[in-house]
């Protein structure tokens, strides 16, 4: 055996110590221990040489030269928090093991057990979590269908849902909008599925068992203490179910709790929601920018005025949900409108909000036992700051505010319960006392009465013994290892009576015990244990008092945040001018003097509005074009961010809109405009491009950004032409469709397909300048004038020159093909082949492929494929 043992492969002969070592690590195969020795917390073998590097520590070793050697760095116990945080926000899992019981009284070895597991998706503590929610994902995959639960331990916050399959896109979208730091997964089930979770979050195996429906039924039903789970609308054989037992479970088995704030289970379902794919949220900017200099260019950042934890983490939720009932969305308008209606009102109820803390937060912390006394009190003056909110806005009306009103409960007698058991300025930990205040318990009143007069007692023999022993300079003091002593400078050595007692000698002064000095100490070290005893137990029973309050809070809390995003849309929509959209129950956009609230916010530029009127059945798909830099990618999403907002409850950044309410919306943005993404561009705009022709709705919204801007120019045009014809020519599922492209021959389609619209934003050309208006006007864009744009960046004049002779020949080649592409959709029988005079015979070969297609019968994959081959032909 090497000398370097390994946790798994541990010697034979260990030390009693390594032993116990073993045996706890045994318990934790997969997180980091935390081994208490001492005053530091020590990781051995594997766990520290991971841990090291990440701590910035030492790596030393135990037993050194010894039978076995151990890999080893250690951290103190006091600061142990910090580091704990910065492995679990690294993704590892840590387990503390501590010393149990009394180190001096233990015979042998002293017993040792693991008080906590913290891993990234179960963290409860300030210093791992940030203001966002933390969710713990439990997935079950199974054949037909994948059964997920969402758990954010820290707010409470549970739901299920179900995913088609492990490979389902709406199960990419949620992680994209939900971000889960932590993945549970059945061992040794689906390595696959480990390895792509394990790329966005720790992924932590559990027993299998954890995820089988029935037991985890029974699990559940005990936990919410109900008799089945139909309450929530769950059947027992349920893989949601199974999901849901297995984050529970592994929830409280890490956390070492029975979490009793969750209180309860919702299940998500689709249908309530406008769905928004991953790459939407992205290409939309709704959370975050894509412009790594400018972080703040986004939805969220625009909207984001809520002033608690709670409200903040309630609007984001909102936003990544919008809203498909029209009663919903029209109460939360009405909400809005009305805390809009009253200025006065409304700064009011900022100030207030902002007096409240994470209230959700502080329930998890005291029903897990880790809520400090501190916190105890935010609590209680939160709670205060809900009673003057509550009265503040008594008097409003509309059914949203009204319901949020009546639900915001003061909890007097918890404000009470805490006010009259926490002293005003509570120390930072129980275990130091000073928690608990005077008047709640005689017997603590009386041991800190005893307590305090010895000090005072030990005051006067210090005055007693130095005009006994004429010393000025004679001074009691105190430290953990000899209690009380004296202390004498060398000086005054010759004084010292023959009944001190000797204990320690420094290089300037010598230290004494004496008889009296230690029963003095012993009533007092005795009365502050007992004292500080009996504060831990009272501490304990006010927390487990709070606890049974846990879900009235909670109920305050979500009212709290709901209120606090409605008052956040409010000041937004004053601040930025918005209006409120009225709903149609048509699937229509109609925009007067529309605006992009992001561009807007942040450009120094006067931002120019823009209409839009769309009806569904009339002009349902919008062709955008215009010379590079006009505003088409602006007005597309501008429209788009209307739409969402909308569906939000927000008021919109426009002069007028009536909205339809839409299930959907995708997004395609073109290769050139996606540069951060760096992948086969043009495979991954297939994919996109296939994912929402297969699956939009007439009920959805489809952004199209210069699809087939990935590939050679006559590929990316036919590609443009025949999505749009597609989607035109589905009879059922026709969505209102917006299409930017700088392909101006797709102006053309307009011609032959009645619900197609052309419009271009305005440019003016002016001694060979470009000028753009920033106008979206009716009409197609006459030229692509990428020339002039290049021109305006600075290219050499030599370069300009030569591009527009080139420019000219191969437009007229163009002409001639999109002619060509035209003719063969009006009859796709045999053409006069004699109009093909330009093309070689190759050309002609493809020409007659072409007509030959049954493009009514092909699917878009098929289309898409066949394109490919037809290019490749032409490029041989
Ligand atoms: P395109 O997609 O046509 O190339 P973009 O939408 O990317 O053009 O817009 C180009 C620039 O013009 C952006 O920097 C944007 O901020 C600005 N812009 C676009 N639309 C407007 C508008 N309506 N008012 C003011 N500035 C705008
Ligand atoms: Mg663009």
């Amino acid at each position: 055996m090497t000398r370097r043992s390994s946790i798994m492969s541990k010697p034979a002969r260990l030390t009693p110590m390594l032993e116990q070592y073993f045996e706890i690590k045994r318990q934790v195969p997969d997180a980091i221990l935390f081994y208490r020795l001492g005053d530091f917390y020590e990781m051995f073998f594997e766990d520290a040489e991971k841990a090291a590097p990440i701590l910035d520590l030492v790596l030393t070793a135990r037993g050194k030269g010894g039978e076995w050697e151990a890999p080893m760095c250690g951290v103190p116990h006091h600061a142990a928090e910090q580091y704990i945080a910065k492995l679990v926000r690294s993704g590892f899992r840590v387990a503390v093991c501590d010393q149990i019981g009394d180190p001096a009284l233990a015979k042998g070895i002293v017993r040792r057990e693991i008080v906590r597991v913290v891993t990234p998706g179960t963290a409860i503590e300030g210093t791992i979590l940030d203001r966002e929610s933390c969710y713990l994902l439990a997935l079950s995959p199974s054949e037909d269908s994948a059964g997920a639960a969402w758990l954010d331990v820290s707010t409470g916050d549970f739901f299920v849902t179900s995913y088609a399959t492990e490979n389902d896109p709406r199960l990419h979208d949620d992680l994209a909008r939900l971000g889960p730091r932590e993945v549970i997964l059945a061992r040794d089930e689906g390595n696959g599925l480990e390895v792509t979770m394990g790329k966005l979050a720790t992924v932590s195996p559990v027993e299998a068992s954890y995820f089988e429906a029935g037991g985890a039924a029974v699990y559940l039903c005990r936990h919410f203490g109900t008799q089945t789970l139909r309450g929530f609308g769950l059947e027992t054989n349920d893989a949601r179910v199974g999901a849901a037992g297995a984050a529970l479970r592994y929830a409280s088995a890490t956390r070492k709790n029975d979490l009793a704030h969750i209180r309860t289970l919702r299940v998500e379902s689709e249908a309530d929601f406008m769905v928004l794919d991953a790459s939407t949220l992205e290409n939309l900017e709704i959370f975050e920018s894509r412009d790594p200099s400018n972080v703040r260019a986004s939805l969220w950042s625009v909207l984001n005025q809520t002033k608690t934890a709670v409200g903040s983490r309630t609007l984001r939720r909102w936003l990544g949900r919008p809203l498909r009932d029209r009663d919903r969305v029209f109460d939360r308008h009405d909400a809005v409108a009305e805390l809009l209606g009253d200025r006065t009102l409304l700064d009011r109820v900022g100030e207030l909000l902002s007096e409240i803390a994470d209230l959700e937060r502080i329930v998890s912390r005291i029903t897990l036992r880790t809520a400090t006394a501190r916190e105890c009190l935010t609590l209680a003056r939160s709670l205060e700051a809900v009673g003057r909110l509550s009265q503040r806005i008594a008097q409003l009306q509309g059914p949203l505010l009204a319901s949020l009103r009546a639900a915001l409960d003061a909890l007097p007698a918890v404000q009470s319960l805490i006010g009259t058991t926490i002293s005003d300025v509570p120390g930072p930990s129980v275990k130091e006392g000073g928690v608990i205040r005077e008047g709640v318990d005689r017997e603590l009143d009386e041991l800190r009465a005893i307590a305090a007069d010895s000090k005072s007692v030990l005051l006067g023999i210090e005055a007693e013994e130095r005009s006994r022993t004429s010393i000025p300079s004679l001074k009691i003091r105190f430290n953990s290892v000899f209690g009380y002593y004296i202390e004498i400078s060398k000086a005054n050595l010759a004084r010292v009576p023959a009944d001190y007692i000797r204990k320690q000698t420094l290089v300037n002064a010598e230290r004494y015990i004496t008889p009296r000095l230690k029963e003095l100490e012993e009533k007092i070290l005795g009365a502050e244990e007992k004292a500080i005893a009996i504060e831990v137990a009272l501490y304990e029973r006010l927390l487990e008092e709070l606890t049974e309050n846990a879900a009235p809070i909670l109920a305050t809390a979500h009212a709290v945040g709901d209120l606090d995003a409605i008052a956040s849309m409010a000041s937004v929509a004053i601040r930025n001018r918005y209006v409120r959209p009225s709903l149609s129950d048509e699937i229509e956009i109609a925009i007067e003097e529309g605006r992009h609230p992001v561009i807007e916010s942040i450009s120094g530029e006067r931002f120019i509005p823009n209409d839009t009127t769309i009806r569904r059945g009339e002009n349902e798909i919008q062709v955008i074009t215009g010379p590079n830099m006009g505003g088409k990618s602006t007005y597309l999403r501008q429209v788009a961010l209307i739409v969402l907002m909308n569906q939000v409850g927000s008021f919109v950044p426009a002069g007028k809109a009536r909205l339809g309410l839409f299930d959907r919306v995708f997004t395609r943005v073109g290769a050139s405009d996606h540069l951060a993404r760096g992948e086969s561009t043009f495979m991954v705009e297939m994919h996109e491009t296939a994912n929402i022709l297969n699956n939009a709705t007439a009920r959805s919204l489809i952004v199209l950004d210069e699809v087939g801007r990935g590939t050679a120019t006559f590929d990316g045009l036919s590609l443009a032409w025949a999505i749009i014809e597609y989607l035109h020519d589905q009879q059922e599922r026709n969505a209102i469709t917006l299409f930017a492209t700088h392909y101006h021959e797709v102006t053309d389609l307009a011609k032959t397909k009645a619900r197609v619209t052309n419009l271009s934003v305005a440019v003016r050309e002016w001694n060979d300048q470009i000028i753009f208006l920033r106008k979206v006007l009716p009409g197609a864009a006459d030229k692509s004038y990428g020339i002039q744009v290049a021109k305006l960046a600075g290219i050499p004049a030599s370069v300009i020159g030569r591009a527009r002779e080139i420019l000219t020949t191969l437009e007229r080649k163009e002409r001639d093909v999109v002619e060509e592409t035209r003719r063969t959709d009006r009859s796709r029988s045999d053409s006069d082949a004699g109009q093909l005079s330009l093309f070689d015979t190759r050309e002609q070969d493809v020409a007659r492929d072409i007509r030959a297609l049954e493009i009514e019968t092909m699917s878009p994959i098929e289309a898409l494929n066949r394109l490919h081959e037809l290019k490749s032909k032409l490029m041989q």
